[in-house]
């Protein structure tokens, strides 16, 4: 019997105190986003500690080095759990592994079936806030580790950075890394490979790889027509409204297919060669199921599966997301508002750059307001833009993780992008040099942030067994 046999056999009998022990992690509400909750995110924080503790890790809980204020008031922010074996073995490969312990909000209120924070088994699935997203996937990787331990030695030095407040922003993660990085932390010196179970497969049924996450870049167009909001009966055909400018404005940005109307937006975006266009082929994606759960009437690529998955992973997209200033209660209200802010962003893909591109957005937008010829006060700018990540999806580290897959589920995984944004991957690569893995183990429709949010028995084991066969995997990969 090999080694990654008995370790499956160890993960396989030890089910029910996996379940009891991701029971456990459940019961404590660390809802990062509730202030008043800082005292479970303590006691998480010593629940995730001490079953490293148990597997023979060292482990610290280190304060990010910020000040973080809410409505003014400074509050004490979750430590972040350092964690290394306490004996690790120079001839092996270091993998550094990322998760997070703090849960959305949830009460029982909100839409749940069964208590949130009371992890219950029904039809092979584990209900409960965390269970998914992402208590579930962290105790995974205890669970690869301690079968390792019980029927030999891990074949690689794992650590792990666990974070309680990715909910919220994961605030003052990226300073105590840069800080970590800048003394030159030995916590982050010599780590080979970097892994992230964070996110889900696209369906339910096929295990999935992410190798690439869009970037965002938001702008705000700010228009000005009086310094005080004004009534139509009286001020009606008096001013050059701004509301008026704005839509006229937000109207020019995309067409009725969503192509962005902004001049050289697409210059820089990478070719889709025939490799990767292959990929796209065979993939879990259902076009008619998808739209019928979210009630659209239809998809913009309605015929064409590949072309609609290109459109959310590897090509830019622009969406507009508010009106500030705009009336939005019921009923109706004669009013002009004095000033409008429109919100939008822009999804960035490889190799489209943020310069780059806020300085072609806001060239358009003061070439249109020059055509609209206005005079009202107006401001464009872009006070946010987090960059995409790529990784190549044959790199050792995501062809070891590819590997994991088919051993375990017998089938090669599809390799996915996804759509949105996971920053700390970005900081994770700058901080080690290394390329991040994306090895989700949960399904689309988990509820990851919803009600009746769930991980099936199912992929809680899976899981652990391709974490197991993945750190297998990596340990053989030859120099
Ligand atoms: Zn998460």
């Amino acid at each position: 019997m090999t080694v990654l046999s008995q370790v499956f056999e160890h993960i396989d009998q030890n089910k029910d105190a996996h379940i009891k022990s991701l029971s456990d992690a459940v019961a404590i509400p660390s809802v990062s986003a509730w202030v008043t909750h800082r005292g479970h995110s303590l006691k998480c924080a010593q629940f995730f500690s001490d079953r490293l503790q148990a597997l023979g890790f060292s482990t610290e809980l280190r304060s990010p080095p910020i000040q973080h204020k809410v409505e003014g008031q400074i509050v004490e922010l979750p430590p972040v759990i350092l964690a290394r074996s306490a004996n690790e073995d120079p001839s092996k490969k270091t993998l550094l592994i990322y998760g997070h312990i703090d849960v959305q909000p949830a009460e029982k209120s909100d839409g749940w079936n069964t208590e949130p924070f009371d992890l219950t088994e029904r039809d092979g699935k584990l209900f409960g806030r965390g269970a998914t997203d992402d208590k579930g996937p962290v105790l995974a990787w205890t669970n690869a580790i301690e079968a390792f331990q019980k029927v030999g030695n891990n074949p690689v030095n794992a650590r792990f950075i666990l974070e309680g407040m990715e909910e919220s922003g994961s605030v003052g993660l990226e300073e105590l890394l840069n800080d970590m990085k800048a003394k030159k932390d030995s916590f982050l010196q010599g780590i080979d490979y970097c892994v992230i179970s964070d996110s889900y497969w696209l369906g339910d049924t096929r295990p999935c790889i992410a190798y690439g996450l869009r970037g965002a870049i938001y702008f705000l167009i700010e228009i000005e027509c009086a310094n005080q909001d004004l009534h139509s009966g009286c001020c009606g055909s008096l001013v050059h409204e701004a509301m008026s400018d704005l839509v006229w404005m937000l109207s020019q940005l995309t067409d009725v297919q969503g192509e962005i109307l902004v001049p050289g937006i697409m210059e820089k975006v990478r070719a889709l060669s025939k490799e990767e266009a292959a990929t796209y082929q065979g993939i879990d994606f259902d076009i008619p199921k998808r739209r019928t759960e979210m009630g659209a009437p239809m998809f913009i690529h309605e015929k064409d599966p590949a072309r609609t998955l290109q459109g959310i992973w590897r090509y830019p997209c622009l969406s507009i997301h508010g009106i500030e200033g705009a009336f939005s209660e019921k009923g109706f209200k004669t009013v002009i508002p004095g000033k409008a802010v429109g919100k939008f962003s822009i999804r960035t893909v490889p190799d489209m750059t943020s310069e780059d591109t806020q300085k072609k957005v806001l060239d358009y937008l003061n070439d249109l307001w020059k055509k609209r010829g206005s005079p009202n006060r107006a401001v464009f700018s872009s006070p946010d833009a987090g960059n995409w990540y790529y990784a190549d999806p044959n790199s050792p580290n995501y062809m070891a993780a590819r590997r994991a897959m088919q051993t375990v589920y017998n089938v090669a995984p599809n390799l996915i992008r996804e759509g949105g944004s996971i920053p700390i991957t970005l900081v994770l690569s700058e901080c080690t040099g290394k390329d991040v893995c994306l090895l989700p183990i949960g399904c689309s429709n988990d509820g990851a942030h919803s009600q009746n949010e769930k991980i099936n028995v199912d992929n809680y084991v899976m899981g652990a067994k391709v974490m197991a066969a993945y750190m297998q995997e990596l340990s053989d990969i030859k120099p």
